[in-house]
């Protein structure tokens, strides 16, 4: 889960990085009166979960009270890259000498972080790591370890930033663990005229298996979740909306990755990831088949589901009861095996929905579905 600007500054303030003054506002009105309080001259900055928003016309210099309510009611309600700003920050302008780079990152490959710096931080960066990678310091931190002042002067140095910073290196870290990130990134860094070192922008993911831990930012917003992502999370399934075509339901995460591996064989698309996880019950499915078919770009569910200790008889009794409250209308392909197949089978059978198909193998289904999903 990704914080906003103004959270992550919050975060930062703390922990003892210093940020400019700021306050949050969704009225230009109000953007006025913030304006005055910060002393007139304001940074009007857009409050949206992506980068680039300097470049996209999101963040802009107001010269005066009046000015940072014509520019907050310019900004809010502007689109950057798909998101709607809703809210602007408004910050004491900084006067800049220099601008650097400083993220933590979690390198899952490495089974470690990677402290990554340059003092040709600010809105260029994307630009000099790809033209100048030996711009931008790439250090290991060992997680057991931390960044301690030894690392912190090591990163420092490797990225040619001033001594100063190494305090500032130390503190980011400890947000990074005190507060569940699996990043931190500090863009720009900055060293003020009059020699301080402030954090002017600010980007941290939480780590998703925390988030319960971290209460205080709420359940992820709306505005970045997929809408029927957002639903499913409300029931309590694990769905995670893919772009192609089949739907996918089946128990336990192995076999759904291994049921969207089969399908992509097929020539087919997986529209979707949605464990039911040992639970099978009639609402569970329903609740699964719902989200999946109210996802226009579905034109065939496959259903895999291998009993171990779920019955297939109890899912195919969830399926047949699911069938009575939600409507279907794309062709539903079910494979079951393992613990009371048999039985499950026969039940379906009985049930004889002609929007239903049984096949007994994850291949053979597979195929059916990708096929059913891919003839117009
Ligand atoms: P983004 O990274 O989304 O473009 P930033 O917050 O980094 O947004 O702002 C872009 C640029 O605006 C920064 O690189 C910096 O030069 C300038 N800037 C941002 N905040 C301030 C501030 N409080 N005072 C002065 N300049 C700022
Ligand atoms: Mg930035």
């Amino acid at each position: 889960m990704d914080l906003y600007e103004h959270q992550a500054r919050e975060l930062f303030a703390e922990h003892g990085i210093v940020v400019p003054r700021a306050e949050v506002t969704d009225s230009p009105k109000q953007a006025r009166e913030i304006a005055r309080g910060l002393g007139g001259r304001v940074v009007v900055k857009a409050q949206v979960k992506t980068g680039g928003r300097g470049k996209a016309g999101g963040v802009k210099i107001a010269a005066d009270p009046a000015a940072a309510e014509l520019t907050a009611r310019q900004i809010l309600g502007m689109d950057i890259k798909g998101h709607t700003v809703g809210t602007v920050m408004l910050a004491q302008p900084v006067d800049i000498a220099e601008e650097f780079y400083v993220s933590y990152v979690l390198d899952r490959a490495a089974g470690r972080f990677l402290a990554i710096a340059s003092a040709e931080g600010g809105m260029d960066i994307e630009e000099v790591a790809a033209t100048r990678p030996e711009a931008v310091a790439r250090v290991p931190v060992d997680p057991a370890e931390g960044v301690t002042s030894a690392t912190a002067s090591r990163i420092a140095e490797a990225a040619g930033l001033p001594p100063q910073t190494v305090d500032v290196l130390v503190r980011l870290w400890d947000v990074l663990v005190r507060e569940d990130a699996l990043l931190v990134e500090v863009n720009p860094l900055v060293r003020t005229r009059d020699g301080r070192i402030m954090a002017l922008d600010g980007k941290v993911t939480l780590d998703g298996n925390a988030v319960f831990r971290q209460a205080r930012w709420g359940a992820d917003d709306a505005e970045h979740d997929d809408p029927l992502e957002a639903a499913a999370a409300a029931k309590g399934l694990n769905y995670v909306k893919l772009d192609g075509e089949v739907g996918i339901i089946g128990n336990g995460a192995g076999l759904v990755m291994s049921t969207l591996d089969v399908v992509a064989g097929c020539g087919a698309r997986p529209a979707n990831f949605l464990d039911i996880g040992g639970g099978a019950s009639a609402q569970i499915m329903a609740d699964g088949l719902s989200v999946i078919l109210s996802d226009p770009s579905v034109k065939s569910v496959f259903v895999n589901v291998f009993g171990g200790i779920t019955a297939c008889d109890a899912v195919a009794d969830g399926i047949v009861r699911a069938l009575d409250t939600v409507r279907l209308t794309k062709p539903l392909v079910v494979r079951l095996d393992g613990n009371n197949a048999a039985r499950g089978r026969a039940i379906l059978d009985e049930h004889r929905h002609p929007l239903v198909e049984q096949v007994s193998t994850m291949d053979g289904a597979a195929s059916r579905a990708a096929r059913l999903a891919t003839t117009p």
